[in-house]
């Protein structure tokens, strides 16, 4: 039996002819970079400027232009919705305690993807098949079916239903983590797409001072 996706896999897929193509253009970009490298081979380990940022992989936001970070100043860990998970928690533990960060953000966004469905909603849709997915502005619905899996369902995937209170929320899982030292400062802000502007959630900053403050 021949399935809609191993069709789709037949002969020269587009889809690889694109892949080359992206690789291709990120090498010529490293190219470039790598001429203009000068002394950043010289920059020590520690971020320089002493803090991290927890924020969403989204492809809007870029932390360097938004926060005005060069190389070597920051630590940046990036997840789905900038999430504080089990991993976000333990890069940000490395970040203070081998690589020296004092102050910590964790920004979530406007318009995050991770509002735009439930656990439910993307196990089912993985058990019923693995291909991309597609969202008509109320619903999700998959582009063929068969060849799914049910393991989706035995993960959290860290959905959001309002972006300040996630933002609180992360800020206060972080703060109360045993291994993460109450004189670090936790900042929670969500960032604005259409503006590029930082928003300072209030309650969450409140949540994430250090116990001296
Ligand atoms: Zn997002």
């Amino acid at each position: 039996m021949i399935g809609c996706g191993e069709a789709a896999n037949a002969g020269v897929s587009p889809r690889k002819l694109a892949m080359s193509n992206v690789v291709n253009e990120v090498l010529a970009a490293n190219k470039t970079y790598v001429n203009g490298f000068g002394a950043k081979g010289e920059l020590p380990l520690p971020p320089a400027r002493h803090f991290a940022i927890l924020t969403c992989m989204d492809a809007r936001l870029d932390p360097a232009k938004y926060a005005g970070l060069a190389e070597g100043d920051a630590h940046v860990i990036r997840n789905a919705g900038g999430r504080a998970t089990d991993d976000a928690i333990r890069s940000l533990v490395i970040s203070h305690k081998l690589l020296g960060t004092k102050e910590w953000f964790v920004i979530h966004h406007t318009n995050c993807g991770m509002e735009l469905f439930s656990d439910e909603v993307m196990a089912n849709l993985l058990e019923d098949n693995l291909a991309t997915a597609s969202f008509d502005g109320k619903a999700w619905s998959n582009p063929h079916h068969g060849g799914g899996h049910a393991a989706g369902h035995f993960i959290k995937w860290h959905t959001i239903k309002n972006q300040e209170p996630s933002v609180v929320q992360d800020v206060r899982r972080i703060r109360e983590h045993p291994l993460v030292p109450a004189d670090v400062p936790i900042y929670g802000y969500v960032y604005d797409v259409k503006t590029g502007r930082l928003n300072e959630v209030k309650a969450a900053t409140a949540s994430g001072k250090t116990a001296a403050a």
